[in-house]
């Protein structure tokens, strides 16, 4: 009962990180400060009052809609908010046992939100984040729970990750070069999912790369049942990695091992 009180007390700190979340994303493809100015209204560029940049609620009151102008308020600050909220609440529940471990998790997770949300609003994943992110799983890969032995072993395991993964994409868009004649695969893809096999290791990169590619025809497939897209329109892959790994993050597994054992 106590936890969960606790982990009530995660989601609402969840959703005050995922409005800087908001910020971050808004304002770092182009180049602008996340300090100054505060926010405002990207329409009529009144500056947003305390009380109109509560996170989550101020959205429900306003509507959705800026109280000056009236114009939509984008939804992707609500989401992003939600998302950061529920994530925070679920890893504290399940890792607050090892707070190193915790913390790793949910700074990933919060990069991993940014590059996401990113990609599918800009189409770009900036290697800088895939830089910090491998930076982190190199880092921490002592407190990973998907690595085991000494430190070395561990780092090792972290290594083979990123290789795994990186060398994955890129395979993959050299053959798409070769297929196509075209650019299939984006190259922020290969330093994304490098990053993201510093922290899941060698066999956790491969199950990534099968959930992600599950998620991702899921999401396609149902944008061509809406008629919301067509077969050629280009789709993000970051946000599926991204998904990925925040699952193999929360639940390590491995499905190979699985499969084979
Ligand atoms: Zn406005």
């Amino acid at each position: 009962m106590y936890l969960v009180f606790l982990s009530f007390f995660a989601f609402i700190l969840g959703i005050v990180i995922g409005s800087f979340l908001n910020v971050c994303i808004y304002r770092l493809p182009d180049d602008l400060s996340i300090i100054k100015p505060g926010s405002f209204c990207p329409s009529c560029k009144k500056s947003i009052r305390w009380f109109d940049n509560i996170p989550l609620l101020s959205y429900l009151v306003l509507g959705g809609k800026c109280r000056h102008c009236r114009s939509a308020i984008s939804f992707q600050y609500p989401a992003v908010e939600l998302l950061s909220g529920l994530l925070t609440a679920l890893f504290f529940y399940k890792w607050h046992g090892t707070p190193l471990w915790l913390s790793v998790s949910l700074l990933a997770a919060y990069l991993l939100i940014i590059v996401s949300a990113i990609d599918f609003r800009t189409m770009m994943i900036s290697d800088l984040f895939s830089y910090s992110l491998a930076f982190l799983g190199l880092a921490s890969s002592f407190v990973n729970p998907s690595f085991t032995g000494d430190w070395q072993q561990r780092i090792m395991s972290s290594v083979y990750g990123v290789m795994a993964g990186a060398g994955f994409v890129y395979g993959l868009s050299y053959l798409g070069k070769i297929i196509y004649k075209k650019e299939a695969v984006g190259e922020g893809d290969i330093f994304l999912l490098g990053a993201i096999g510093s922290l899941a290791g060698f066999y956790g990169v491969l199950t990534i790369i099968v959930t992600a590619s599950f998620l991702g025809s899921v999401y396609g497939v149902s944008l061509i049942l809406l008629k919301r897209a067509d077969r050629l329109s280009y789709m993000p892959f970051g946000p599926f990695l991204a998904a990925g790994c925040v699952i193999n993050m929360y639940y390590p597994f491995d499905l190979f091992s699985f499969i084979f054992s």
